[in-house]
Parts: C-alpha cells; sequence; structure tokens
C-alpha cells in the first residue's frame, strides 16, 4: 500500500533528527525512515573507546543541550546514542526504524520513496543517510594478495581482538590517529602509523569547538565570493582529544609514509624496506550514502550532486543535509547540522505553500 507525507526523511541520525526537529515546528506531516534498528545513527556503530573531540554543550542538537557526562569533558559515543534516542522521544518524533529506503524516484508531481516495508509519496525528500555505509578503501597494490586481516574504521572495535599482533594503521585523520593511539595505549599490541602526508596536529588547546568555527567562516566567506580561507585544514587535521595527545606524548604516535604496496606478509616502501603485519587497519575515509537517489540521475560531472545549500539544483524537491561542508557549513557535525536543517526546512515549508 502506498502511503502519503508532505516530506520523507531518508535517514534518522542527527541529521534527520534535525531535520525532524525543525519540520514539527513548522507543523509539517513528515515521517522519517531509519534504516537501523535503534536510534543513535552511526554512533551506534563506532569503537568502543571514542569521544567526541567537543565537550557536550557544543555537541548539540537545536532546542537541547547534550548533557554532561560524568568525569568526562569529551562524552563517548554510548551517551551521543543515549542523547539522539532521548531527542527523538522528548520531540516526538515520527521515526520509523528498521526500515532502508531502496529508491527514491519522480512520479508525476510527487516523488516516490521505496522502502523494504513499504512505499511513500511525498511531495519532498531530505536525504540525511550520511556517510558510514560507505567506507572507502584506496586502490593500494597487493591488497588483494595480503594473507593477514584488513578492515575499516567501521569495523575497528577495540585493541582486545588484536592482542599481540602486528597492526599496520593507515590514514592521517581523527579516526587514523584516535585508532593509532588506542592501540599503542593498549601495550599488547605492535603498531605502526601511516600516513599519506606528515600528520597535522592541532594545538592541545584547541578541539572541535574551533573546527565548527572555521568551517563556518570558509563558508561565509566563500558565500561571499571571497578568497577560501582554507578552512579547518588551514588549522591542522587531528584534533589531540586526550588519549592521542597521550600516545603522542608518550612518542607512540610517529607516523611512517605511505607504502607502496601490500605483500603477502605485510607492506613494503618505496626504498625497499618491509614491516610485517597481522592485520591492517584502514582509516581512509568516507563517500556520502547516495545510492538511492540513483533513479533520479542528479551526478554532476565530478560525480557530487550539485546543490545550492541543501537543495538539489536539478531536482529542487529533494534536500540533502549532513554529508559534509559542501551542503552546510560543519552540516556533518552534531553542532553544525542545526542550523542547515533549518534552512533546509526553510526552504522545503516555502517549495510546499
Ligand atoms: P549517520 O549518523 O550515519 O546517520 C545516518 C542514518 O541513516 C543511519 O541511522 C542509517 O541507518 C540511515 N540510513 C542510511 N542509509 C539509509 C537508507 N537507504 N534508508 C534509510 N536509512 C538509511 N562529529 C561531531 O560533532 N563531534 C565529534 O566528535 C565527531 N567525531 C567523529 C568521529 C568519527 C570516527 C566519525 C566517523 C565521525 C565523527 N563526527 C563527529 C562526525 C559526525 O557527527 C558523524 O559523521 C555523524 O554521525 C553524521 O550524522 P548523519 O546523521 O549525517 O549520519
Amino acid at each position: 500500500m502506498t502511503q502519503h507525507a508532505d516530506v520523507v526523511v531518508v535517514g534518522g541520525g542527527q541529521a534527520g533528527l534535525a531535520a525532524g526537529y525543525h519540520l514539527r515546528r513548522q507543523g509539517l506531516d513528515f515521517i522519517v525512515l531509519d534504516a537501523d534498528p535503534a536510534p543513535g545513527g552511526s554512533w551506534q556503530h563506532m569503537w568502543d573507546s571514542l569521544h567526541l573531540f567537543s565537550p557536550a554543550e557544543h555537541s548539540s542538537l537545536p532546542g537541547r543541550l547534550m548533557p554532561t557526562q560524568a568525569g568526562e569533558t569529551y562524552p563517548d559515543a554510548g551517551n551521543v546514542v543515549d542523547y539522539l534516542a532521548d531527542y527523538e522521544k522528548r520531540y516526538d518524533l515520527p521515526v520509523q526504524h528498521g526500515t532502508r529506503v531502496d529508491v527514491v524516484r519522480r512520479d508525476g508531481d510527487r516523488l516516490l520513496v521505496e522502502a523494504d516495508s513499504g512505499t511513500w509519496r511525498a511531495r519532498a525528500v531530505i536525504s540525511a543517510t550520511g556517510t558510514w555505509s560507505r567506507p572507502f578503501l584506496p586502490a593500494v597494490p597487493g591488497r588483494s594478495i595480503f594473507t593477514g586481516r584488513q578492515l575499516h574504521t567501521v569495523n575497528y572495535r577495540s585493541p582486545a581482538d588484536f592482542a599481540g599482533q602486528r597492526v599496520i594503521v593507515v590514514g592521517g585523520g581523527n579516526s587514523g590517529a584516535q585508532i593509532a593511539a588506542d592501540l599503542a595505549l593498549d601495550g599488547n599490541v605492535h603498531v605502526t602509523w601511516v600516513t599519506q602526508r606528515p600528520p597535522h596536529f592541532l594545538p592541545d588547546d584547541i578541539d572541535g569547538r574551533a573546527l565548527f568555527d572555521v568551517a563556518t567562516a570558509r563558508r561565509r566567506a566563500l558565500d561571499a565570493g571571497r578568497t577560501d580561507t582554507g578552512g579547518v585544514a588551514s588549522l591542522g587535521d587531528i584534533v589531540a582529544v586526550p588519549p592521542v595527545r597521550a600516545a603522542r606524548d608518550a612518542g607512540l604516535l610517529t607516523a611512517k609514509p605511505m607504502f607502496s604496496r601490500l605483500t603477502a606478509s605485510g607492506v613494503r616502501w618505496d626504498d625497499g624496506s618491509r614491516a610485517g603485519a597481522d592485520a591492517i587497519v584502514w582509516c581512509t575515509g568516507f563517500r556520502p550514502a547516495l545510492s538511492h537517489l540513483a533513479p533520479l540521475n542528479l551526478r554532476g560531472p565530478r560525480g557530487r550532486i550539485p546543490t545550492d545549500g541543501t537543495r538539489s539544483l536539478s531536482e529542487p524537491r529533494l534536500h540533502l543535509l549532513g554529508y559534509g561542508d559542501w551542503t552546510g557549513p560543519a552540516s556533518a557535525t552534531l553542532i553544525g547540522v542545526g542550523s542547515t536543517a533549518r534552512d533546509a526546512v526553510r526552504e522545503v515549508t516555502g517549495l510546499l505553500k
């Protein structure tokens, strides 16, 4: 049976909930369809020791501050899951968990949202499916001949899974630094950290709050036609959260340059040097999860969907929320997504009048 809604939000992580908050305030008829069976978006899948890089009060969605966590300046992922579950309930957001959207297609003056448990006809769609379900692995020669274990950030849980092993962590961003620190501080794992460029740590007194300010300033500069400020990359890539700082200060976070290939038993660099490995953890990023939008045929020349803010240029009934700075300043962060969601919902409201 086909159901009807003014707006269907695809994805019920923080971005989908922020959209829901503003849709509710506008009094629109909407539903949020979320593939995960439980609330919390990708936070419920992150590794055991992960902590936010900003304090709770700087990691909040619109309307409600994240409660602080006893004894922790930077809350852990479990705290975020609890916060999002509570947020969903507090604002009585109509989230249907365990519902995966397969495709969105045009159907006259409506968009048809086809999910595994039903079909919705909508006047507008907000896609907020995140990036967690699309881990990116670089094409490095020899990846198929390495006989050890290879995993991505999304599969990493804790050092206990690697006791006594030699592990190579690839990636110079926050995930790479944090996972390398987690393994190195455990003391039972031999860790080699490998990065494409020399790692660039933010000064110790700067955390995620500054990243948000810088991302916002960059977006404003670009919108006003001024020179690109370089954004977050101008500050550094890695937030020195307490475990990263501890590992770095203990001399455990010294990165080697990227190797040129994998061998059956490890990796080899251009100069002929080698390292043996039992496992490789690829902390090499993510891509937006947009396959459900394929029938709309929206991709531009570089594979990205062209947007004005969050609105698709060639399908104005579709908004993209939370995937990164290209849809709003810091819109893939807890604190940043609220204002982008508000702008998206404002546009949707205008469209539906
Ligand atoms: P997600 O949280 O991934 O939620 C997307 C939801 O959509 C999921 O529930 C999923 O089930 C659902 N979904 C996906 N596909 C479909 C489909 N086809 N149909 C229906 N539902 C679907 N940000 C901060 O603010 N502070 C931090 O300290 C911080 N640390 C981070 C550390 C790591 C390791 C990572 C990876 C990110 C971090 N971020 C941080 C960034 C950011 O907050 C997250 O990436 C955030 O989870 C993005 O939220 P989202 O709602 O866009 O996506």
